[in-house]
């Protein structure tokens, strides 16, 4: 017969093990201390374990939304709570609500914000972004320069190919800033392929500063201009983003209440004296 001791500590450790096993690290965690709460509150076998595995999948939820962002490779992570609607005047707020639902990037369309500099552009696109994230899709965040750089190291690499594959499989492709750096020859094919493949075969997001007949400018061929804006624009929801730097906006507001303080400061000393 064992002793008492081994017979208390041998199933929680064993119960541990099968936990870590069957990958529920929050049963592993949690499970005295809701079983001690349950025989508390009188609750039954049923409700403590029903209690347990709705934690789990809480706790698994937000382990795969985090992992999600991660992969993603975000610059940063910024959401729409963050977003001032009011600075960027005659930017659709009820599209931008509905395309935070996520509906479009399920049924494989596009999203092109457009505006100048400064105006929220990259932040709109993190927003998407995170939200699909949220919504269990996949997503790829990254610059038009980098990607293409990327594309060319891969190429030259001979893993051009795999580099293809997982762009063409991400749910959302974000493609940030296309249009400040002009591509050469051979990267704007190379770009023209990840548009290409991803034509009605997952979502695309792009971001530019340039209006659709200058895109010529960075991709450097009218036929090949022409071809890619042809599919991306087939199912596309355009956010038209104009107005005045939020950047700029917010770095004169800081200039004006610094001159307005050194002010009152100014008069405050003159009347002190
Ligand atoms: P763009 O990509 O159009 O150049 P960004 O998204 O990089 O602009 O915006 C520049 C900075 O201003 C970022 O820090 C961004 O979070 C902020 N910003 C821009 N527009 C807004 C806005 N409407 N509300 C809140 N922050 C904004
Ligand atoms: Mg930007």
């Amino acid at each position: 017969m064992s002793d008492a001791s081994t017979t208390t500590v041998a199933p929680q450790v064993l119960l541990v093990n099968h936990f870590k096993a069957l990958k529920l690290p929050t049963f592993a965690r949690e499970h005295e201390k809701v079983g001690v709460e349950c025989a508390r509150e009188g609750i039954d076998y049923a409700r403590y374990l029903l209690r347990l595995c709705e934690l789990e999948r809480i706790d698994r939820e937000r382990r795969n939304t985090e992992r999600r962002i991660r992969m993603a490779k975000f610059p940063v992570v910024k959401s729409l709570d963050t977003f001032d609607f009011a600075a960027i005047l005659g930017l659709n707020k009820s599209l931008v609500l509905e395309l935070m639902r996520c509906e479009w990037i399920e049924k494989r369309e596009n999203v092109i914000a457009l505006g100048p500099s400064g105006v929220g552009k990259t932040h709109m696109a993190l927003a998407l972004g995170l939200a699909a994230c949220q919504k269990g899709l996949s997503v790829v965040f990254k610059t038009a320069a980098a990607l293409v750089h990327e594309l060319m190291e891969a190429r030259d690499e001979k893993r051009l190919r795999l580099l293809q594959k997982q762009l063409a499989n991400t749910k959302l492709l974000i493609i940030d800033e296309l249009g400040y750096v002009p591509f050469t020859a051979v990267g704007a094919e190379l770009l023209f392929e990840v548009f290409s493949r991803r034509y009605e075969h997952g979502a695309t997001l792009v971001t530019s500063n340039l209006p659709f007949d200058e895109w010529t400018s960075v991709l450097g061929s009218e036929r090949l201009t022409g071809a890619l804006l042809d599919r991306l624009t087939h199912h596309v929801h355009i956010l038209e983003m104009n107005g005045e730097s939020y950047r700029l906006a917010a770095s004169k507001k800081r200039q004006k209440e610094s001159m307005k303080s050194k002010f009152t400061e100014k008069e405050n000393t003159k009347t002190n004296n």
